[in-house]
């Protein structure tokens, strides 16, 4: 059985404090739930984070990390860094990360491999745009994105993969993929998966939905047979909406 997943992308939001009381908020009304829940502040909050909840089942997730081990990038974070505190997990390949700081798959393809050697787990986010969609694009576009950044890996390393199908013009917007959408790529996702390695492989790995989701919709969507749970962005912000959201699952 895959890992359902319910995880929090919080972005440039919350300075030290309000990430103390948001997670405060979290351990009061958090379900106990059979899904793996995770939160993904910024790096200023990381290791207070990883403090305030390693008796708890919430993880603490980065939201992005540098592919060199160590040396002169100034700004960077490597994974020996994030895993001294406490860090297991990476969101690589988020479309803000692509789109304003020149992140591409090449580049991509060696974060991942970075996160492996570390063993750490990686959420690798990808998707199309509005343009793809509209010139019927959507389902190259998403196959080369796979193909170019991890189909490179061998099927030792997927044990370490996490998909986040997030089309570019849901995030943010208010506008999500309908149901019928998000199910029709991640079946897609799932058979490219099951073509190039193993439908045992492919029926393995957790396939996130990220993109508008909120406590209204996250339901719907949830119930599709190859949803398996969502990348939150602005829903995960307000523990109220959060909590709301791993319910559904
Ligand atoms: P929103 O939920 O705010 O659309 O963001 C989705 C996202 O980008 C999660 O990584």
């Amino acid at each position: 059985m895959r890992k359902k997943i319910v995880a929090g992308n919080w972005k440039m939001n919350n300075d030290l404090a309000e990430t103390q009381t948001l997670i405060s908020d979290l351990k009061k009304s958090m379900p106990a739930t059979d899904a793996e829940v995770k939160i993904a502040p910024t790096y200023t909050s990381l290791y207070p984070a990883y403090e305030a909840l390693k008796e708890n089942t919430i993880e603490v997730v980065a939201q992005n990390m540098h592919q060199a081990e160590n040396g002169a990038y100034t700004g960077e974070i490597s994974a020996a860094m994030l895993k001294s505190v406490g860090i297991k997990t990476v969101i690589l390949g988020h479309s803000e990360r692509r789109a304003y700081f020149g992140e591409d798959d090449a580049l991509l393809a060696q974060k991942v491999d970075a996160a492996i050697k570390n063993n750490m787990d990686v959420i690798f986010c990808f998707g199309e745009e509005l343009e793809d969609r509209k010139t019927d694009k959507h389902f190259n576009l998403v196959e080369s994105q796979l193909k170019n950044a991890l189909f490179h890996l061998d099927t030792n390393a997927w044990k370490h993969i996490v998909l986040a199908y997030e089309p570019v013009w849901a995030i943010g917007t208010g506008e999500t993929a309908s149901p019928e959408q998000a199910q029709e790529m991640h079946e897609f996702i799932r058979n490219t998966i099951a073509a190039k390695y193993s439908q045992s492989l492919a029926d393995e790995v957790s396939i996130l939905y990220g993109g508008s989701v909120k406590p209204n919709n996250a339901k719907e969507i949830f119930s599709k047979p190859d949803v398996d749970g969502g990348l939150i962005g602005g829903a995960s912000l307000k523990a109220e909406d959060f909590v709301a959201i791993v319910k559904a699952i």
